[in-house]
């Protein structure tokens, strides 16, 4: 079986070498003259700079890509665990070592305000929850029919997801200093704590979890370390190749475009490039029937907040466009 997958961020290379494990021949396509993704390495006057994450929350699922094809990965990427995972600095010059460590975590949230530990447990309790919906049980179920997003509004209201992140946090937590902390992790994806909906608290718990990990280098070692693992496994990747077209025939995807010149078939396109791109340059829009789109089209202005919760879930799917 062939299969072709786009884009060589962290959700393409994992699907490139999961498929590769399978058995199929596969091609990895990037637009780009680097790999990586948003993790591209960006290198400026002598320095090097990750372009974007830097704090690795599951480390198991780094490890289980080299694991599939029986390397050990200590072979490929050096990850570490962090005692002290964020150092907070208030402007009097008051410092929070926030980490793992919850009797530290308790004592520092009770020197600054004491009425707030109890809140602190019970936001932890509530994230957790989140989390056992949001990453344990819906993390890699497809949003792309009616039916099962609606399966999930009961579940998405009763976790408040309705909320932003502050305010959810707020509801437990009575100081504001504290308030800010415990609310910062969407800054960790680009997000504003203030309008990205309490569904990203699940990553207040999803630290505790695993802990958090950083990787020897930077991020980008681990591109690396993948780009090496995907060459020994005998992955075709394709760079400064960019997918013009998804190509379709009796509403069969059956390959790409590439660079608007060549056709590359494939039995599978997996697509992990952002699904508005894909959706509006990729398909045909005329002939799209995905509901996701037609829905999208229709209600992009809808002030409702549970479209945009279900769109922000699905921007953090891997799409997949199979075929026969
Ligand atoms: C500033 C910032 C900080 C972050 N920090 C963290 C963090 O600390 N921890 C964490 O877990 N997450 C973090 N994230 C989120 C994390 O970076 C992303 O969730 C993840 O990298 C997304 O990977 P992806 O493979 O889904 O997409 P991407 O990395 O966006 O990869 C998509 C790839 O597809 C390619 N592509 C697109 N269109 C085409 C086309 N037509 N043809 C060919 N190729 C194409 C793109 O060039 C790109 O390489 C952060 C994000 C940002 C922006």
């Amino acid at each position: 079986m062939n299969s072709i997958v786009i884009g060589s961020g962290f959700g393409g290379i994992a699907a490139a070498l999961r498929l590769r494990a399978k058995g199929h021949e596969v091609t990895l396509v990037e637009k780009h003259s680097d790999l990586g993704g948003r993790a591209r390495v960006f290198k400026r006057n002598g320095f090097t700079f990750d372009g974007g994450p830097t704090v690795i929350t599951a480390p198991y699922l780094i490890n289980e890509l080299f694991e599939l094809f029986k390397k050990d990965p200590k072979d490929y990427i050096k990850i570490s665990p962090l005692k002290i995972w964020y150092q907070f600095i208030f402007e009097d010059k008051i410092k929070f070592d926030y980490s793992g460590n919850e009797t530290e975590m308790k004592n520092q949230i009770e020197k600054i305000s004491k009425e707030d530990v109890k809140g602190y447990e019970k936001l932890v309790n509530f994230t957790k929850k989140i989390f056992d919906k949001g990453f344990t049980e819906l993390a890699d179920i497809p949003f792309d029919k009616p039916f099962v997003m609606m399966q999930q509004l009961p579940a998405l209201l009763k976790l408040k997801s309705y909320k932003s992140v502050y305010s959810l946090v707020s509801s437990y937590i009575k100081n504001e200093r504290l308030r800010r902390m415990l609310s910062m992790h969407p800054l960790l994806v680009g997000g504003n704590p203030f309008t990205t909906t309490s569904i990203y608290g699940l990553i207040l718990y999803l630290e505790k979890k695993w802990g958090i990990h950083y990787s020897m280098g930077g991020t980008g070692n681990i591109i690396k370390g993948y780009e090496k693992l995907m060459s020994e496994v005998g992955i075709n990747v394709m760079k400064k190749s960019e997918v013009t077209k998804i190509i379709s025939k009796n509403g069969k995807i059956y390959g790409v475009q590439i660079n608007g010149q060549n056709n590359l078939e494939a039995d599978n396109v997996i697509c992990n490039a952002d699904p508005p791109a894909v959706y509006e340059k990729l398909l045909n829009e005329n002939t799209n029937n995905s509901f996701l789109f037609n829905w999208k089209k229709i209600g992009w202005n809808i002030p409702w907040d549970y479209l945009s919760i279900i769109l922000e879930l699905k921007k953090y799917m891997i799409t997949l466009n199979i075929t026969p």
